[in-house]
């Protein structure tokens, strides 16, 4: 990819390029506990978002995306968001100016194999690339949990998308052969060793997106900062759902809505089979870390409610495979990609036999993909 981006950059702007990447990632496992300051284990993959860039004199962004076959400039003396792809890129210029960090024009080309729209955080690729692309071009030197924060303020703030920090966090701070647990509330993380010689991770996207999605992640955070503010009427330092136990929710059980106690239960559980996760994978203890996935999603389906029929079925069939460790939905739900864990001899044969049971059920062709834990962005 490298080269193809150093020539297809020469060819549209007759300039040598300097190029950067960042990859997109997975969540194996801590699926709506973000927000709720809790824990997350993603790790980043083997895709990535690349970008050629050259400086220009002026204050306009020449702005190419391969994906789109797209051309766009912005001023960066007047730029305002666009609901564009280019919003990404533009916006996280924006950010760096009003923090300090000078970004002048530039001659950029993307290109990226990481899919879009999948839940594997195209977003925070396109982000983080370009975040190093302008720090590199205009020699600020800035360390990468800001480099994360940065991205994430553009994505919330310019194109308007309120997510939390972990997909560009692990795309800043990912590393080979590791998954990266993370703390959401105090940001310390710890890489942990994934041994894909023994069990292989596979993705399995359902080639579904309901709509819900948007209004329904509005609606679970709702739900939680109202059974934060039960408990906290009993336990006052609880100021997040990361700060309460089980005994604590069962507590005013009587005092709230049942949808919100399963919602917060299942914040609350995900935070504890994520947590139990670490020794799991220290371990090389398959079956537990399997065993949590498998919780994960049953509790995301029951409790969170965010699964839906396609994703129940996908991760139904690998579950009925002996060699299947566990699986579960990966990303905010409504469709998407599950993750799942195999046995790594078993992995073709996984994939062979996954399409097969989720097209009868379905009638649709499903994408596989089997990623390495890979490093983080970076200059090549
Ligand atoms: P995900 O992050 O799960 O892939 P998002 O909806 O958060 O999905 O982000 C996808 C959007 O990000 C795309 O619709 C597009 O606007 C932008 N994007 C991502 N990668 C690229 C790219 N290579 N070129 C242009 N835009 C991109
Ligand atoms: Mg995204």
């Amino acid at each position: 990819m490298k080269d193809k981006i150093f020539n297809e950059f020469r060819k549209m702007y007759s300039e040598n390029p300097r190029i950067f990447r960042a990859p997109g990632r997975v969540n194996l496992i801590g699926e709506h506990t973000d927000y709720n300051e809790g824990f997350v284990f993603p790790m980043a993959i083997d895709r990535y978002t690349y970008i050629g860039i050259s400086k220009r004199e002026d204050s306009i962004l020449n702005i190419y995306s391969a994906g789109f076959d797209e051309s766009i400039s912005v001023d960066l003396l007047n730029p305002e968001p666009k609901k564009h792809w280019s919003d990404y890129v533009a916006g996280v210029a924006v950010v760096l100016q009003n923090e300090g960090y000078p970004v002048s024009g530039a001659n950029i080309y993307i290109d990226s194999n990481v899919p879009l729209g999948a839940g594997l955080s195209s977003s925070a690729a396109i982000e983080v690339s370009s975040a190093l692309a302008f720090t590199g071009l205009n020699n600020h030197e800035i360390d990468k949990l800001t480099i994360a924060k940065i991205c994430q303020k553009a994505e919330n703030s310019y194109v308007g998308m309120n997510c939390g920090i972990m997909d560009q966090f692990v795309s800043v701070h990912g590393k080979k052969d590791n998954a990266l647990f993370l703390d959401c509330r105090s940001l310390n993380y710890e890489l942990v060793p994934l041994d894909i010689s023994k069990a292989g991770i596979v993705i399995c996207n359902t080639m579904v997106k309901h709509e819900l999605g948007s209004s329904e992640y509005n609606k679970r955070r709702k739900e939680c900062e109202t059974g934060v503010n039960a408990i906290k009427t009993k336990y006052p330092n609880v100021t997040a759902l990361r700060d309460a136990v089980m005994g604590y929710l069962e507590e005013v059980k009587n005092e709230i809505d049942e949808v919100v106690f399963r919602r917060c239960k299942h914040v609350i559980s995900e935070d504890e089979r994520t947590a139990l996760s670490i020794s799991a994978l220290k371990t090389n203890n398959f079956d537990l870390f399997g065993k949590l996935l498998n919780g994960s999603h049953d509790s995301l389906r029951d409790d969170y409610e965010v699964s839906c029929k396609e994703l129940d079925i996908m991760v139904d069939a690998a579950r009925s495979m002996d060699f299947v460790y566990g699986a579960r939905v990966t990303g905010g739900g409504f469709g998407g990609c599950t993750v799942n864990l195999v046995q790594h001899d078993s992995v073709e044969k996984f994939s062979k036999e996954i399409k097969i049971k989720y097209k009868e059920k379905t009638g649709i062709e499903p994408e596989l993909f089997s990623f390495l834990p890979s490093n983080g962005a970076e200059e090549l």
